[in-house]
């Protein structure tokens, strides 16, 4: 399990995380949701230990990343945002090299690679360059190689980044086949999937953990919930800044955000020719 524990980041004036706190429990999947620049990576590459918090801390099972990174490593499937991989490599060569880096005994190596090699779908690409693959097949191959070291958890950022709609299928149908295995957290903006697959949501919103909880109780918080999307709720949460408590109490949700934004469209066009400042 994870324990994220008060955990603040600044980036030089840059408060990039505001007490941020957490679980992921044992077999769950956790959607860690955000909009861009809310903090997903930066909570990610910490829990991860590859790079310290300003203040605060997270706990991998009873490991914590001051004084134990190493064992949390071991036990953490990592997924960056920008998958690097060595596009010169063959497939076989690359998911080989990443058994070696991760210490998988000789003996154990080719039972490993088979079952990664199966459960990502990479058998028919073993042979080629990295470099040729289509992305979503770099993205399978960027998930095999978080499981090789057979961890309990899998922190997976924005996997679906720049994936079209078939490998967005494609790709999350595979995290939620391996989801049944083990512990996930998953930043993605693939709203729908969310709703359907995972079983708790984190929503950062500048820095600050704005919801924590099922898509279901979130959505029970509002008058019709059978009509509500996440996509509804995030914008509430994120763009409107509704706070959590206050949700569902405002039922027109986009339909204001538009109406306002004409409004105001409106107020200035009318302030323009008014003071003809136009033509
Ligand atoms: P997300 O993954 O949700 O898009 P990030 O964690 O990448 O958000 O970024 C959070 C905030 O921290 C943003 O304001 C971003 O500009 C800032 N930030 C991220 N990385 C750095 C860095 N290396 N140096 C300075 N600021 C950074
Ligand atoms: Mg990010």
């Amino acid at each position: 399990m994870i324990r994220v524990k008060e955990l603040s980041k600044f980036y030089g004036n840059v408060k990039a995380l505001d007490s941020v706190t957490f679980d992921v429990n044992n077999g769950e999947i956790l959607a860690f949701l955000g909009p861009n620049g809310a903090g997903k990576s930066t909570t990610m590459k910490i829990i991860t230990c590859f790079m310290p918090p300003t203040s605060g801390t997270v706990e991998v099972d009873d490991f914590n990343i001051y004084e134990n990174s190493f064992e949390i490593r071991k036990r953490i499937g990592y997924l960056p945002e920008t998958n690097p991989l060595y596009y010169n490599m063959y497939v076989l060569d690359y998911l080989n090299f990443v058994a070696e880096i991760r210490k998988i005994p000789k003996e154990k190596r080719k039972e490993r690679l088979d079952y990664i090699i199966d459960t990502c779908g990479l058998a028919a690409a073993l042979t080629k360059d990295i470099g040729t693959l289509s992305r979503g097949y770099r993205q399978r191959v960027g998930l095999a190689q978080t499981l090789i070291h057979d961890p309990e958890i899998l922190i997976l950022d924005e996997p679906t980044l720049g994936l079209d709609p078939n490998q967005i299928i494609d790709i999350t149908g595979l995290i939620r086949k391996i989801g049944k295995e083990k512990t996930v957290m998953v930043s993605t903006h693939i709203l729908p999937w969310v709703e359907s697959t995972c079983d708790k949501v984190v929503i950062l919103n500048h820095g600050k953990v704005v919801a924590y909880s099922s898509f279901e109780r979130l959505r029970s918080q509002y008058p019709d919930p059978q009509n509500v999307t996440l996509e509804t709720i995030f914008h509430d949460l994120t763009i409107k800044n509704i706070s959590l408590s206050e949700l569902g109490k405002i039922t027109e949700t986009s339909e204001n955000v538009w109406s306002d934004k004409n409004n105001s469209a409106a107020n200035s066009v009318s302030t323009n020719s008014e003071g003809g400042e136009q033509r």
